[in-house]
């Protein structure tokens, strides 16, 4: 039996000031909850999420990595500097890496390995633009950006990651995709996990990610294949977040 597991992406926002009484709520929020819970913070605010959450339910994490172990590129930050600041996450391939940054399935691959190297857990974030579901190819491009981790990594390597289902046209519009929709999709890449190994695609955590609110969470997280959710706007309101988390 899979455990629920809901993770917050901030994002780029928060502040020192704003963050504390955030953080603080979900220590003592989260601490009875049946799920896993995580928030993947800016990098500068690692050290206060560990002073904050260390010891707590709520672990954290990162919302990117370089694929780099270390060296010569200024302004990237690397696996190691994560685990010094006790993150057990960082997010890979979301979406808003992939359009702005120029982050290919070839990257968000090299960052994956690079995590997994370091012992930290990727979260793989795959999805398809409005314009692909409209064309018909979701089930390719999710398959597409799957592969190229199985490819470089191995089926084996995603006993040790979590996979987040985020369709782009769903992330920050108020758009959700419908229970039906999204299980739809996990089921897709589970199956295709199950091509290389069923015990590995039975123990993974595919999350769905898109405009998951405190109102529909548990509709999402009933299917059979949605094993959580990977959070953004809601997850920078306390009593939202936990809510969702208490969902799981
Ligand atoms: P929203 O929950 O704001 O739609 O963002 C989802 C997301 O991108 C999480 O990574």
């Amino acid at each position: 039996m899979r455990k629920k597991f809901v993770a917050g992406n901030w994002k780029m926002h928060g502040s020192l000031a704003v963050n504390l009484g955030l953080l603080h709520a979900l220590r003592e929020g989260a601490a009875d909850l049946p799920a896993q819970v995580a928030v993947c913070v800016p990098y500068p605010y690692l050290a206060q999420a560990r002073s904050v959450l260390n010891g707590s339910a709520v672990a954290w994490g990162a919302q990117d990595v370089s694929e780099h172990a270390q060296g010569a590129y200024t302004g990237e930050v690397s696996g190691a500097m994560l685990q010094d600041f006790g993150c057990r996450y960082a997010i890979v391939g979301h979406s808003e890496r992939r359009s702005f940054y120029g982050d290919t399935d070839v990257v968000v691959a090299a960052k994956y390995e690079a995590a997994q190297a370091v012992g930290l857990t990727p979260i793989l974030c795959i999805g398809e633009t409005l314009a692909e579901r409209e064309q018909g190819v979701t089930a390719q491009v999710v398959t597409r950006q799957l592969e190229a981790v199985l490819d470089r990594c191995g089926v084996a390597s995603l006993a040790q990651a979590v996979v987040a289902y985020e369709p782009v046209w769903a992330i920050g519009t108020g758009k959700t995709a419908t229970p039906a929709q999204a299980q739809e999709v996990h089921a897709l890449i589970r199956a295709r996990v199950a091509r290389n190994s069923a015990a590995v695609a039975d123990g993974l955590q595919i999350l769905y990610g898109g405009s998951v609110k405190p109102g529909n969470a548990k509709e999402l997280f009933s299917r059979p294949d949605i094993d959580g959710g990977l959070i953004g706007g809601a997850a920078l309101v306390a009593s939202d977040f936990l809510a969702i988390c208490a969902a799981g």
